[in-house]
């Protein structure tokens, strides 16, 4: 490595180490705030702690964090969104409405489009997929998905795909919290839940959403845009949002069976073949202790998602020809 870049590296370290971190784990303890508000929905016993990036980059040695000057910018938006949704409860009403009406669902499916949202989803959150020691104020979830650039993605990983993920993450946090707005301005008590950390399993929530299925990469699969994207979530005081509660998806485990792409192309051989049980009962191909240092000097990785393909796919055509040949 040359000079330069050994100063750039540690350069990086010391704004993650001494400026970034401690900021986020300043975020960290509002979001444990949330427990003390009145009503609100606990983490349980089941629950899991959270796989902490930043908290990772911060404890593990030999793992570059993988910044650059476009991707701090993305980052310090993300914290400033991260402490907005938790201050922005303030203005939640005191006596916020419980019942949303069909123009205003319609309304609301319109003005997510205006900030950039690619799909929306609604379920309840049960108190397991809360992570340890988080709290959200409402059971009610609009699960929120952001495409990302595929072209861009299709070239992971470099600097080009590690930029697009960020901002991704960043249009995603100002999205979260304006949609909490707009749902107070309607009399509405909203809970923003930004992409980055997030309070609850989003994948598994957006599952549960009805927008998908998890492939063997770990990644939610949609029809909206494959894996190439990105989820938040939205907790709301309107009880009756059109839940969902049939699985259109679980096909896509069958066509990982067969696929399994990812496990070949992944570079640290991350993703197993045999899935890996967690203490909490969650299932999973991923070996994050393999898959972290890879991702961390590898400009974020991405790999996964790039081969994986329902990208740039006929979701549902793709859908027919698989059962197609299933039956035949
Ligand atoms: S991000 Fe990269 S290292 Fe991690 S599982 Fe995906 S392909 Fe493997
Ligand atoms: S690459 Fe193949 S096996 Fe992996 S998640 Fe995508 S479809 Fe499933």
């Amino acid at each position: 490595m040359s000079q330069e870049m050994s100063f750039i590296n540690k350069a990086k370290k010391v704004f993650f180490r001494k400026f970034a971190l401690p900021r986020v784990k300043g975020v960290y303890a509002l979001e444990n705030s949330v427990k003390d508000i009145e009503n609100s929905i606990i983490f349980s016993d089941e629950s899991e702690a959270r796989f902490d990036i930043p908290i990772e980059f911060g404890r593990r040695e030999g793992v570059e964090v993988p910044l650059t000057s476009v991707t701090i910018k993305h980052i310090l938006t993300c914290i400033k969104n991260m402490k907005r949704a938790i201050f922005d409860l303030k203005n939640n009403p005191i006596n916020p409405r419980n019942k949303i009406d069909k123009e205003e669902l319609e309304e609301l499916r319109e003005y997510v489009k205006t900030v950039e949202v690619s799909a929306i989803g609604f379920t309840k959150v049960p108190s397991n997929l809360i992570f340890k020691n988080k709290a959200i104020a409402f059971e009610n979830a609009i699960v929120l998905a952001m495409n990302m650039d595929n072209d861009i993605i299709s070239s992971a990983p470099n600097r080009l795909s590690l930029k697009n993920v960020w901002y991704t993450y960043d249009k995603l946090s100002v999205a979260s919290n304006k949609i909490a707005r707009f749902l107070r301005k309607k009399g509405f008590a909203a809970h923003a839940s930004p992409p980055l950390g997030g309070i609850a399993l989003y994948p598994k929530l957006a599952q549960n959403a009805g927008m998908g299925e998890f492939g063997y990469s770990g990644l939610l699969i949609t029809p909206v845009n494959g894996p190439t994207l990105r989820l938040a979530a939205v907790y709301v005081s309107a009880e009756n949002l059109p839940m969902n509660e049939v699985n259109e998806h679980s096909w896509i485990r069958d066509y990982c069976d067969q696929c399994r792409k990812c496990i070949k192309e992944c570079p640290p051989g991350a993703i197993y073949e045999t899935p890996i049980e967690h203490e909490t009962g969650r299932v999973t191909h991923i070996d994050n202790d393999k898959c972290f240092p890879y991702f961390g000097n590898n400009y974020g990785c991405t790999v996964c998602i790039k081969v994986c393909p329902f990208n740039n796919v006929d979701y549902y055509k793709l859908k027919e020809n698989f059962l197609k040949k299933q039956k035949s």
